[in-house]
């Protein structure tokens, strides 16, 4: 009996979360662990199905590298890098979009419909969704010294009236990284700013990162609970936050801007991290928010 209520009071103090998140909308960045580990892949098929039935609006926004670099190795395609950027040349476009859009999307799509909630895959370019320019890359200081890395992109604009349209029926969008240029070709973007355009135009009142560290590490190693955005802001310049954590930053940074309530960076590698974050007071990872730290 104790073991029963022990269950009941678990469920209820999640009441309050429940009750405010109603029919909010969370941009889920999927990627690291979460989206390599089975059981990982599961567990956040299950959170995703879990909070689309409690009224939550969930959009997912999927990264793949490893995925990329390793069906370019079988056709014999080294990838190349820039500043963190896949340098992107036609063909290197072609499997980017078929290992995204095709392999890495619908796998997606089939485990959450496996958990019983009713999601749909597109990319940026389905219904227009995510309009791009190609993104400049600056070689040095001196003005004008730009590294072409092809075909890849920045977002300009985003026209969320097709996931409006798949939430008034109950579908769970499912996106890919790849949007359209001005004369229609196909632009590889970064996952992370994607992810941060769509919670900007969605006005979302979360956007969470899955990734493979516990959160923000401050120079000692351990985790930062929460930061500003003055904060964070700081801690990219100080050089604290770099590699693959400093898009992350910068985009949760133009997502606050934007008016998303908050951004969280969670570890993925944690089964249920999602859960964790949401129904709980103190939450997992880091926090960066608009006000003040608390
Ligand atoms: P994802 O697949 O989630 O985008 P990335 O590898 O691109 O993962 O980004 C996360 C990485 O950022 C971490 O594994 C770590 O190496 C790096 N990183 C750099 N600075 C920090 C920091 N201050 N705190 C945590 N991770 C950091
Ligand atoms: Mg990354």
């Amino acid at each position: 009996m104790k073991a029963l209520i022990e269950k009941a009071n678990v469920l209820i103090e999640a009441l309050p979360y429940i009750r405010s998140f109603y029919g909010k909308t969370f941009v889920i960045k999927y990627g690291g662990a979460a989206q390599k580990d089975d059981e990982l892949k599961q567990a956040f098929a299950e959170d995703v199905v879990l909070l689309s039935y409690i009224g939550i609006r969930p959009v997912i926004v999927h990264g793949g590298g490893p995925m990329i670099n390793e069906t370019m190795k079988k056709m014999g395609k080294a990838p190349s890098f820039v500043h963190g950027h896949r340098v992107t040349d036609t063909e290197t476009m072609d499997i980017v979009e078929m290992v995204l859009g095709g392999l890495v999307n619908k796998q997606i799509v089939s485990l959450i419909n496996g958990k019983g909630g009713r999601a749909v895959g597109l990319s940026g370019k389905d219904g227009g969704l995510v309009k791009a320019r190609k993104k400049k890359l600056q070689k040095g200081d001196a003005e004008g010294d730009l590294i072409d890395i092809g075909l890849v992109g920045e977002v300009t604009e985003v026209a969320p009236q097709v996931l409006g349209s798949l939430d008034k029926d109950g579908f769970i969008p499912v996106i890919s990284p790849v949007g359209a240029g001005p004369g229609g070709e196909t632009l590889n973007i970064n996952a992370d700013f994607m992810s941060a355009a769509v919670a900007s135009a969605l006005r979302a009142e979360k956007l969470i990162f899955l990734t493979d560290v516990p959160g923000i590490l401050d120079k000692k190693g351990n985790v930062v609970g929460t930061l500003t955005k003055a904060q964070a802001r700081r801690q990219i310049s100080s050089g604290a936050i770099s590699g693959g954590m400093n898009p992350k930053v910068n985009a949760a940074l133009e997502a606050l801007q934007a008016g998303v309530g908050k951004t969280h960076i969670i570890d993925g590698r944690v089964p249920h991290c999602l859960l964790l974050e949401i129904f709980t007071r103190r939450g997992i990872g880091t926090e960066i928010k608009a006000g003040r730290a608390s």
